[in-house]
């Protein structure tokens, strides 16, 4: 009895695709392969039905009606914050910030920090990581005369732990490190690195962007400052993200923008801000992107990221398999630990080329340098072609990616 009660349900990719109505059509004239969720993934019903059914009954401004629809509105907006807050296990739902996505979040921390570093001191990154975690640290160290250190990756595209450990000192004030690489599919040891900065009392930002869909987070466990995350990624509209912040460390930050809802008096000799976490929320937020991320929460919890990334793991290590056969491919980034994205090239096929005549056969594959030009680099090349696998997506589509590849390397003799 008890072992049929444990039994899990068998993962159910054609119930799963059901739920998403975009991935039902056809694309110059094919059935549309959708691998480029590491850009952005694909809505659900439920998420798009949550926005229709808030614009539908709900709308109005938050936080400060006393009518119904107001009232609606902001529980609505509030209970999406307790949704982020279980999703990742924060402490409080006042650890909570919603922004506009991982890249604002990045930049409201570093923005706050401009305060507190000076010249000689240090900001420690990986060459892995994504333009967004490394522009807004070079920002802070040019407005302050902080200098970047950038801990290097080996040639599978893993980060080099004795090197990173090599680089921290006294002079470090903040590190910032990507839970999953989006160009490469590495998983970083977040945990190791976190305690090795957390010996010198460094606080560091985990920028899980590219993690979150694949990934369960528990940010107690991990016991990081910071941790990102864009909605968009997580199948959750574009335009809303969430920092997760240690309430000792918000608490000691200043405001991000001015505006309304991050104040509480406001006089014109001086301005008493809001408490944490709306000092961080100035203007009238993205309420319905709050509420389809909200709805997303609950599809992907109700599924299982640990399901979810069994499948996923399962496609990649497919394609990877499956590739072996194709002489003139290459992949980029090899890491022992990595998610489910395979970044790769052909010999003699610029990755431009990839993408274009991949989509003539219906397959969205990614081309270019995925914002991590300092990663193309790296490996030597301009660009890469990005196949990245999402919750819905199928053996059968690794095999049109295969069969699309092929295709194209006949095609260009
Ligand atoms: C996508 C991504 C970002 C930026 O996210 P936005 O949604 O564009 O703000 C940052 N870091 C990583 C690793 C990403 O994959």
């Amino acid at each position: 009895m008890n072992q049929i009660s444990k039994k899990l349900p068998a993962y159910d990719v054609e119930a799963i695709r059901q739920d998403f109505p975009v991935l039902n059509q056809q694309v110059r004239g094919k059935q549309l392969v959708y691998l480029d969720n590491a850009a952005t993934s694909q809505k659900p019903k439920a998420v798009i039905d949550s926005i229709v059914q808030y614009y539908e009954n709900d709308n109005a401004n938050i936080h400060r009606g006393v009518h119904t629809l107001s009232e609606r509105a902001t529980l609505s907006y509030e209970n999406s914050r307790k949704k982020v807050q279980a999703f990742l296990n924060a402490d409080s739902h006042k650890e909570i910030v919603f922004t506009r996505g991982a890249t604002e979040a990045i930049n409201l921390v570093a923005n706050a920090f401009a305060e507190k570093l000076s010249a000689g001191d240090e900001v420690l990154i990986t060459a892995m990581e994504h333009h967004s975690n490394i522009v807004p640290w070079q920002m802070l160290c040019e407005k302050t005369g902080a200098e970047l250190k950038v801990a290097p990756i080996n040639a599978q595209g893993e980060l080099i732990v004795e090197e990173f450990a090599a680089l921290i000192s006294k002079k470090t004030k903040f590190a910032a490190i990507s839970h999953m690489s989006n160009a490469l599919g590495t998983i970083n040891p977040i945990k190791q690195l976190i305690d090795l900065l957390h010996q010198y009392d460094i606080p560091v930002l985990i920028d899980g962007a590219q993690a979150i869909p694949h990934i369960s987070v528990d940010v107690q466990a991990l016991d990081c400052e910071f941790y990102v995350f864009s909605g968009h990624k997580l199948y959750a509209p574009t335009g809303i993200g969430a920092l997760y912040g240690k309430m000792e460390q918000l608490e000691q930050m200043s405001a991000y923008q001015g505006g309304g809802d991050m104040i509480s008096v406001v006089t014109f000799d001086k301005t008493v801000y809001n408490k944490v976490p709306y000092k961080f929320e100035a203007g009238t937020p993205n309420i319905a992107g709050t509420i389809g991320l909200g709805a997303a929460i609950d599809y992907v919890s109700r599924i299982g990221i640990d399901a979810i990334a069994a499948h996923e793991n399962s496609l990649l290590a497919y394609a990877v398999e499956q590739s072996q056969r194709i002489e003139k491919l290459t992949i980029i980034g090899t890491a022992e630990q990595k998610g489910a994205i395979m970044s790769f090239v052909l010999d003699g096929i610029h990755p431009h080329d990839i993408g274009t005549m991949m989509d003539h056969q219906g397959i969205a594959v990614r081309a270019g340098h995925h914002c991590a030009m300092p990663v193309m680099d790296f490996f030597g090349v301009p660009a890469t072609a990005r196949a990245s696998f999402a919750m819905y997506n199928t053996h059968q589509e690794v095999d049109a990616l295969m069969a699309g590849i092929e295709n194209l390397i006949e095609m260009f003799g």
